[in-house]
């Protein structure tokens, strides 16, 4: 199938350029829902492919979204077809405006463009319509006893449920009680609409489903103009065949609705006969992926916003650096199935790092510095070493970096009391400069409390340009920055949010007892290669042998800050397995 223009990847941010990408998960492997697509074209059912993505305004979009929008908007693109942007605003107390322009900026985000944006409650009004089809058919009625009642009477999985002593208004008493709700004669759970089906049915829900309710809640979009809101199921399919939607693709949950969704566009007149197909939802080990804990933890403060880097909303992977296009690889070989499981956070993650390592520059960045002297390394001395932005790629470049007397390393690169298998730097040890020469330490300098606050090395001239030392190979290579020639910068180092694989595992107890209390490290006073300082904007970079970082949207240039996208490697396996 060609790829439609209009749904064509906007770009990958990659670094400093702009990358025309082919959309990468529209062609993979099949899967049911497209061999169902293309049963339904040949067998001549349809002449276009419609889809729609369905957010609920009630929430940021996250990963488990992603993956909607990538079927959806992706079977669109490559079927030539056209998906809809449909916010199910059916709830007016829990949607707010904000969510609406969130969802749409995440979308785009994450590289599609919609054929329209409609809102279920542009429909309203044939929605309402509808219903009085339905009451006139004698198909619904209006029902008079309380929430509670309904619930009884419903029955269970094992017992059939029982009529309503309302079941059997008339056509005409419901049409009239049903115009009165509209007008707001009613108190909110003094009648609701239900639809006549079967009270015996062994499927729940089709045990006169509640249609409509009284809601005496203003609407983001309607205002005043609504007192009465119908329910999902009757919005949704309904809306599905506004749209002349053809293919109307959602989780599982919904699968014993689909009687339901058949049997309001059996009985109503609708413009177009929509077909439901459900697929599992995407689950992630170490998170949650419920907009309404998300919602809790956004609320109680655990996080900083619907945005926080350890979210695994879309707007937090993004202000965290994942790119666009690793979020659609992910998605991508994770695929679509029937078969419901938990998808590890570590695939994610090497999605990330597949995606970065190829292109991003690197640099030197020491996160908890301590201070090296060269002592035989003339003061007020510097010199610039042209190094490769990438050693593996030659085609992007080089830069300067500038070697100096005084220099930071990593804490961690050193050793008081050393193994014997430690590289890196200890007591009359010697370690490589990355792209400089072998230094070797003689004298540790420590503060009043004993703290080593400074090394004293001699650097061996004869090991410039990777020459070997005399006596044999040093193993070990460090990173480091000159004192005087760095930027200080804030980093900050996610780790998952959640401690625990399955946060709802234990149900004795609160999802947010799961929580990792450690889940963000920050540390200031960092100092980085100065090449980083102009960096605030849409850069990202390996910083050597410590992972991938993103300039989080508070940095500036009076304020460097970044996020650890992802470390290198995966450690979190690594720990797990000790
Ligand atoms: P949540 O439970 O997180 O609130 P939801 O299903 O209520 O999710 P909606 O806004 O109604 O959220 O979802 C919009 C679309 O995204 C729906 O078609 C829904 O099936 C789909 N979706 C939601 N969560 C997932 C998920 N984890 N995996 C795949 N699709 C999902
Ligand atoms: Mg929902």
């Amino acid at each position: 199938m060609p790829n439609h223009p209009k749904f064509a990847i906007l770009h990958a941010p990659c670094f400093r350029q702009i990358e025309l990408t082919e959309m990468p998960a529209a062609r993979p492997r099949t899967n049911f829902i497209r061999q169902i697509i293309d049963a339904d074209l040949e067998a001549g059912r349809h002449s276009e492919i419609r889809t729609r993505f369905p957010p609920e305004p009630n929430g940021y979009l996250h990963i488990g979204h992603a993956k909607s929008v990538w079927l959806n908007f992706g079977i669109a693109g490559d079927y030539g077809g056209q998906c809809t942007l449909r916010y199910d605003d059916t709830n007016p107390t829990r949607e707010h405006e904000e969510y609406v322009r969130a969802i749409a900026d995440d979308v785009r985000w994450l590289g599609y463009q919609w054929t329209a944006v409609a809102y279920a409650s542009d429909y309203f009004e044939q929605f309402y319509r509808y219903a009085l089809e339905l009451i006139d058919k004698g198909l619904a009625y209006v029902d008079s006893v309380d929430a509670d009642e309904i619930r009884v009477l419903r029955g269970t999985l094992t017992e059939p449920g029982k009529n309503s002593p309302y079941r059997n208004r008339s056509a005409e008493e419901n049409h009239r009680l049903f115009e009165q709700m509209r007008n707001g004669a009613f108190r909110e759970g003094e009648h609701v609409l239900r639809a006549k089906i079967d009270m015996a049915s062994p499927n729940l829900n089709l045990r006169d489903p509640v249609i409509y309710r009284i809601l005496h809640h203003p609407h983001q979009r309607t205002g005043d103009q609504w007192c009465i809101y119908p329910l999902y199921d009757f919005a949704h399919g309904q809306g599905d065949a506004i749209e002349g939607v053809t293919h109307s693709l959602c989780t599982l949950e919904f699968e014993a609705h689909r009687a339901l969704y058949d049997w309001f566009l059996d009985n109503i007149s609708t413009p177009s006969r929509p077909r439901q197909i459900e697929f599992s939802r995407l689950n992630l080990n170490y998170t949650v992926m419920s907009k309404r804990m998300l919602t809790q933890l956004v609320e109680e403060g655990d996080v900083d916003g619907w945005d926080d880097p350890r979210m695994p909303t879309l707007s937090g992977l993004r202000r965290r650096g994942f790119t666009p296009s690793s979020i659609r690889s992910f998605i991508a070989s994770v695929g679509i199935t029937k078969k419901d499981n938990i998808i590890e956070m570590g695939l994610l993650e090497n999605c990330i790092r597949e995606d970065l390592d190829p292109t991003v520059h690197r640099a030197m960045a020491v996160l908890r510095p301590l201070k090296v002297v060269i002592e035989n390394y003339p003061a007020g001395k510097s010199e610039e070493i042209q190094v490769p932005n990438h050693p593996g790629n030659p085609e992007l470049g080089t830069r300067p970096v500038t070697l100096a007397r005084e220099i930071y390393i990593e804490r961690d690169d050193f050793m008081e009391d050393p193994p014997k298998r430690y590289f890196r730097l200890g007591p009359d040890r010697k370690v490589r400069l990355r792209y400089a020469f072998v230094i070797q330490c003689r004298e540790i300098i420590r503060d009043d409390s004993g703290t080593v606050r400074e090394l004293r090395c001699h650097y061996d001239p004869d090991t410039r340009h990777g020459h070997p030392p005399e006596g044999g190979k040093v193993k070990g290579v460090i990173h480091w920055v000159a004192a005087d020639h760095c930027v200080e910068a804030e980093v900050r180092l996610y780790d998952r949010l959640f401690s625990e694989a399955n946060p709802l595992a234990d149900k004795s107890r609160h999802f947010r007892d799961a929580l990792n209390r450690d889940s963000l490290e920050i540390l200031t006073n960092c100092k980085l290669e100065s090449g980083l300082a102009a960096c605030t904007d849409d850069t990202r970079y390996q910083f050597e042998r410590l992972g991938y970082f993103f300039p989080d949207r508070d940095s500036t240039r009076a304020k460097l800050i970044y996020n650890r996208i992802v470390t290198l490697r995966d450690t979190w396996t690594k720990l797990k397995s000790r």
